[in-house]
């Protein structure tokens, strides 16, 4: 799976995350997933994270579903999801693979380990009869 988003998306989410520190911050992406392979972000969603900490996320219910008719208004369908991780490299934690249940879905982690130099990957979580596979989508930030 290729994955595109905008820079100016890039953007928005280190700034939301930044803001958010030391809790994790999170939200949704959305956008059209053609049969080709690729899929492009064309909206993320910056939410509250209502678990407020740094380990772990969950999504405001009411914010969630205002997204997602925000999502179907606009002609987008639902990409997957994206938290930071304040402290931590940008790979899932083992909570992330346990909580994934949507092997279709497209996981974003953001690690602002080094703040300087925030690091963003794409993610896919398969759940298998014996257990997860994790595997990191190609991710390519359109510039401009
Ligand atoms: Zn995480």
């Amino acid at each position: 799976m290729r994955i595109t988003i905008k820079r100016s998306d890039v953007d928005e989410m280190i700034r939301h995350a930044l803001s958010e520190r030391p809790d994790e911050a999170c939200g949704l992406i959305a956008g059209r997933d053609p049969e080709d392979g690729t899929r492009v972000i064309e909206k993320v969603y910056l939410l509250t994270n209502t678990d407020h900490t740094n380990e772990h996320f969950s999504i405001d219910p009411k914010e969630q579903l205002k997204a997602v008719k925000d999502m179907r208004a606009n002609g987008m369908v639902p990409l997957g999801n994206w938290h930071s991780h304040p402290e931590t490299p940008s790979r899932p934690s083992e909570e992330d693979i346990r909580l994934a249940n949507d092997s279709r879905a497209s996981y974003l982690i953001l690690s602002l380990e080094n703040e300087d130099a925030p690091v963003l990957n794409a993610f896919c979580i398969e759940k298998k009869e014996d257990g997860k596979n994790v595997r990191k989508e190609e991710l390519i930030v359109l510039e401009g």
